[in-house]
């Protein structure tokens, strides 16, 4: 499931062909995602402007010339291509690939900026979503969400806040898309470690039992940034199905610090500890009992 460095890595890579461009023609050749497309999608995205590219959280958010918000979210295993219009770019592996894999391309967009973007997916737990922009405060899928972690609101007093009196591991805190929004299991296992916080630890210790963030708030809240940031600029973790929108992989995997690395040294400075993997929730968690306390 891409998470916020995934999600952020393909709104990069929509935003040049998308932005400023107008939906020349719109093809829906699979309607039944998620959720069934409204039947007036494409007409309500045809002869439009798409005037914003955003994200909230793991949503993408195209802002349209008609008033309306186009919010897409990619699933399980949802990714967008975006072919230049000039010829399909170069030939070769991937080129083929798509071919064997267009089957499970549901969306179409013709972009006036000549850019094919294709919305690809082959579980279709994706989804889109076309929400009045003056609606969208009230939308079920977003009006919940607590802040963007990379967010100059998100902070220690924030965060601390959210966890005070909370009987749930930290772990489960993190991934609790009120508390901060975006984070998935791979974010939420590299923060810890960074912040060399237990996953186990009880969520509420990093708060006063008035809600003040204390020193553990502090470093959690700069090792999330810190990852996120760290993982955007690797174009995000491609594990099973993340690509960037030119087919390219995300590199990020290659620095995970313990997910996936049960059993292999750990990466702290002066560490010599073990990764070890526990189930927490029914979900794995990778943490290093040695200096993650
Ligand atoms: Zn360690």
């Amino acid at each position: 499931m891409p998470e916020l460095p995934e999600v952020e890595t393909v709104r990069r890579g929509l935003e040049p062909a998308m932005q400023g461009a107008r939906f020349a023609k719109v093809e829906v050749r699979r309607g039944d995602l998620r959720w069934p497309l409204p039947k007036d999608f494409a007409k309500r995205l045809q002869g439009k402007t798409v005037t914003g590219m955003g994200r909230r959280a793991k949503y993408l958010l195209a802002d349209v010339s008609s008033g309306d918000v186009l919010v897409m979210h990619l699933g399980m295993s949802g990714s967008f291509h975006v072919f230049d219009g000039a010829g399909h770019g170069k030939p070769g592996a991937y080129y083929h690939e798509r071919l064997k894999h267009a089957a499970h391309d549901h969306v179409v967009f013709h972009m006036s900026s000549g850019a094919i973007v294709t919305f690809n997916d082959p579980r279709r737990f994706g989804s889109m979503k076309l929400v009045p922009r003056q609606k969208l405060d009230a939308e079920p899928l977003l009006r919940a969400l607590g802040p963007e972690p990379l967010g100059n609101e998100f902070d220690a007093a924030m965060l601390a806040q959210a966890c005070r009196g909370k009987k749930t591991s930290l772990k489960a805190a993190l991934l609790d898309q009120r508390v901060v929004a975006g984070l998935g299991n791979i974010y939420v296992c590299e923060a810890l470690h960074r912040a060399l916080l237990s996953p186990k630890r009880q969520a509420s210790t990093i708060a006063t039992r008035t809600g003040a963030p204390n020193e553990r708030a502090e470093r959690l809240v700069d090792a999330i940034k810190a990852v996120l940031n760290d993982a955007i600029k690797a174009g995000g973790s491609s594990l099973r199905d993340h690509k960037r929108t030119d087919g390219e992989l995300g590199m990020f995997q290659h620095n995970f610090r313990v997910y996936d690395r049960e059993g292999q040294t750990c990466r702290t400075a002066g560490c010599s500890g073990t990764v070890k993997r526990i189930v927490q929730n029914g979900r794995s968690t990778f943490y290093c009992p040695t200096c993650q306390k």
